[in-house]
């Protein structure tokens, strides 16, 4: 499933081609969503902006489009005219004068009053989103510190979008790495240094895969990696999807496992845990 920042790269790109641009059509294909086909049509679109792994489509009515795709769900760019090759059902057809965006098989596609935007149930409960300007490296730390959150291993906070939304299952191995933890920790057995740390890898690791497209590794290492003549696949992660290669700091093998039901890869000798020595 993609992750925050992937979802983000994909709001930015449909920004880019959809946002204050006249729209040729517009064409649901979804429920009952097709009544608003003609109401939509000749509004101007606003902005194009993602909240956790939810994708909104602001219309200057006030109107939101709300769409979050978990595991199916895809929206393609093409150039007008052009259909992509797709199995997907079509949910969505959104055209200006030179670009095509379709989306297919979202699991979930709503339209909004401003009203229904701010009590959205997926919306309203989100922690502070990872990718967002606003979103400070304090307030990631007092969710840690947080009742509700400070009793939880760190495996498992890293994925509730409810901690802090746009974190996915790479960049919790990757994170973790970096602030040389272990899930199985919780923010309440580490001192407020460990913390500190944690709540700023978290936005600036999160933040880093958004610019690179999901490049979490060192950058000066991934340069290094790169004129070494090495794929993406190669240099892209520091720990994750590397088990059995060496540690890029210390050498000994990386481990997968599994913690909350996710694969998890890590560093037994830079990352162990405090409860357990
Ligand atoms: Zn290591």
């Amino acid at each position: 499933m993609p992750e925050g920042p992937e979802i983000k790269r994909l709001a930015t790109r449909l920004d880019k081609v959809l946002t204050n641009q006249p729209l040729e059509e517009l064409r649901f294909s979804y429920r009952d969503l097709d009544r608003f086909n003609d109401q939509l049509r000749v509004q101007n679109i606003t902005k194009i902006d993602s909240k956790g792994k939810a994708l909104l489509i602001f219309f200057e009515s006030g109107l939101t489009l709300y769409s979050h795709n978990q595991l199916y769900g895809k929206w393609l760019i093409v150039r007008k005219g052009k259909t992509p090759k797709t199995n997907r059902t079509q949910r969505l057809v959104i055209s200006t004068l030179r670009h095509s965006a379709f989306l297919y098989s979202a699991s979930s596609i709503e339209l909004l009053q401003p009203e229904e935007l701010e009590n959205h149930p997926y919306l309203i409960k989100l922690g502070p989103d990872a990718l967002a300007e606003e979103t400070s490296w304090e307030q990631v730390y007092q969710q840690l510190i947080s009742s509700r959150f400070e009793g939880r291993s760190l495996g498992s906070l890293l994925l509730d979008q409810h901690f802090v939304a746009g974190i996915g299952n790479y960049l919790r191995s990757e994170i973790l790495h970096v602030s040389r933890l272990s899930p199985f920790d919780r923010p309440k057995d580490l001192p407020a240094n460990k913390k500190r740390t944690l709540s700023k890898d978290i936005l600036r690791v999160t933040g880093q895969a958004f610019l690179t497209a999901g490049v979490t590794n060192d950058l000066s290492r991934v340069s290094i990696l790169k004129e070494q003549g090495l794929s993406r696949s190669k240099y892209r992660f520091a720990i994750f999807a590397r088990a059995g290669l060496p540690c890029y700091e210390c050498g000994k093998k990386i481990v997968r496992s599994e913690t909350n039901g996710r694969r998890f890869y890590s560093c037994p000798a830079c990352q162990p845990s405090v409860r357990m020595v």
